[in-house]
């Protein structure tokens, strides 16, 4: 048994004092077998630097939550378990559909909700969005909320509008004592998987815009402790850039994550 990261828990960044989250979505990728040979790889190609700088989680298809979670606490490895979607409800008659106490039991610690790729292909709206959220909150987990504009919206000037809607339910009805939890993903859905990541300016510049937005809802002492990410075509080139962005806590990456050599250099590069 490999103990080399026993003491391993992230420090928050010296200047804004919240978490670094680095984020693993493989979207409909690996099976459970491949799942457990990337994430035994990876562990081997980080550092205990890496591990102290931001938590990472590692968010596979359901089918590989379990052998994950085997496999981290076997291994002793510090990754958090993840999970990419959940049901609004509890239980019940609804095939298809896994339960946030399902994914609690699992160990997972965070889900993402509301993806563009869900939103866009299977209709979830931001109202859907919320309810999952706090599903995902009333566990003890924390909901990783994605949202993003389209090329044609950012075109339009339409930015700032849209992720407002997007937000809005989320912060009227998620428990108030509990929102410095929640982690927002910017992602633009134009730079997801496209290979054409967002200006480092423009995710500044919505990065404040989404902090600014959140001061006004729900006050700055909460607003400056709610973690955001970025996501959309991350790499190991650019992904140092993006952290050092002073509003960005994090980052969510899809295609980089699925090679463990070049999300371990991504992780690195931060
Ligand atoms: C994503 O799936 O959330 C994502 C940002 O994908 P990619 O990194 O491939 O653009």
């Amino acid at each position: 048994m490999n103990r080399k990261y026993d003491d391993l828990l992230p420090s928050p960044d010296p200047v804004s004092h919240r978490l670094r989250l680095i984020s693993a979505n493989w979207k409909m990728n690996l099976n459970h077998l491949e799942a457990i040979a990337l994430v035994q790889k990876l562990y081997h190609l980080l550092r205990p630097e890496d591990f102290r700088y931001a938590e990472i989680s590692i968010h596979p298809p359901f089918t590989s939550l379990r052998s994950l979670q085997l496999s981290f606490e076997a291994d002793r490895m510090p990754f958090t378990l993840g999970a990419q979607n959940v049901s609004d409800q509890a239980s019940g008659a609804f095939t298809g559909e896994v339960s946030a106490q399902m994914l609690a039991k699992l160990g997972v610690g965070y889900v993402i909700v509301g993806h563009s790729e869900r939103r866009r292909l299977f209709g979830e709206t931001s109202e859907e969005v919320a309810r999952k959220a706090i599903a995902v909150q009333g566990t003890g987990m924390h909901p990783i909320v994605c949202i993003g504009e389209s090329n044609d919206e950012r075109r339009a000037g339409q930015t700032l509008e849209v992720l407002t809607h997007q937000l809005d339910p989320i912060l009227s009805t998620y428990p108030a004592k509990d929102l410095d939890g929640v982690v927002i993903a910017y992602e633009p859905i134009w730079a997801i998987g496209t290979g054409e990541s967002a200006e480092p300016e423009v995710v500044e510049e919505t990065g404040m815009a989404i902090r600014h937005l959140l001061t006004e809802r729900v006050g700055a002492e909460t607003a400056s402790r709610i973690r955001l990410q970025y996501g959309g075509s991350v790499n190991p080139g650019n992904a140092h850039e993006f952290m050092s962005l002073g509003d960005i806590d994090g980052l969510l990456v899809g295609g980089a994550s699925l090679d463990a050599d070049t999300f371990a250099m991504l992780v690195k590069s931060c």
